[in-house]
């Protein structure tokens, strides 16, 4: 008999505890109080950003957590959006040239895809940019999500993780504020039932 998950909160993290229990084959129960992605999930710039994170362990967690989107890309059976296009940190003074180039070095040491791009290359990437830009700190792994639909797309492949004749979708329809979605009642699958859905509403 497979073991229970009880998850409280479908934030990212949340719906994501709930996914990846359901694919072990843990029987999962996920309770939301308001609404997939209601909190800071549904509020965030969405970015990805490895540029600056410290070497060791969150520089790995980091890359790891940014491969894990090009395998929820190929694996959940909805979309979700996501900028792969890579960011970058300006500079305006050519003094301060030596300083991102050695920071550039020791960033590819800790294993980021980081270069140092001059002013022309810069416009390349980014046509509106202020005109006394000179170059640039450029990380390929970088990037940005929308995360409600981040969100919706877990849920839904945690969805997919249940037995599908045990699983109920039930919308509700009410007041954006008394909306409850629950991964709820295991019941020969892993996942019983979803209500409703990402909300997101809060983004700009
Ligand atoms: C303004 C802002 C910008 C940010 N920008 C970035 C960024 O660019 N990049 C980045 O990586 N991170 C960013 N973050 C951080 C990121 O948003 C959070 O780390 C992440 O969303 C946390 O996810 P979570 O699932 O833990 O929490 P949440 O998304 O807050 O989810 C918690 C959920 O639990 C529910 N809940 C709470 N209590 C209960 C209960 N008793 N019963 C049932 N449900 C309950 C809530 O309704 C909510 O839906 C930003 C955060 C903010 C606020």
């Amino acid at each position: 008999m497979s073991k229970s998950v009880i998850v409280i909160g479908g934030g990212i993290v949340g719906i994501s505890v709930a996914y990846y229990a359901a694919r072990e084959g843990f029987k999962v129960t996920l309770f939301e109080q308001q609404a997939f992605a209601f909190g800071a999930s549904g509020r965030n710039a969405g970015f990805i950003w490895l540029h600056c994170r410290n070497p060791g362990w969150a520089l790995e967690a980091s890359l790891a957590g940014r491969k894990l989107y090009e395998e929820l890309r190929e694996e959940l059976p909805a979309p979700f959006e996501i900028r792969a296009d890579g960011g970058l940190i300006y500079f305006t003074d050519e003094r301060q040239a030596p300083v991102f180039k050695e920071f550039v070095a020791a960033r590819r040491a800790d294993g980021l895809d980081m270069s140092l791009i001059d002013n022309a290359e810069v416009r390349k990437l980014v046509g509106p940019i202020r005109p006394d830009v000179v170059g640039a700190l450029f990380c390929e792994n970088d990037a940005q999500i929308n995360t409600p639909t981040v969100v919706n797309a877990i849920a839904a492949g945690a969805l997919a993780e249940g037995a599908a004749h045990s699983l109920r979708r039930r919308p509700r329809h009410r007041g954006r504020h008394d909306q409850r979605q629950l991964l709820r009642r295991p019941c020969r699958g892993r996942i019983r039932g979803v209500d409703g859905e990402a909300d997101g509403s809060q983004r700009p």
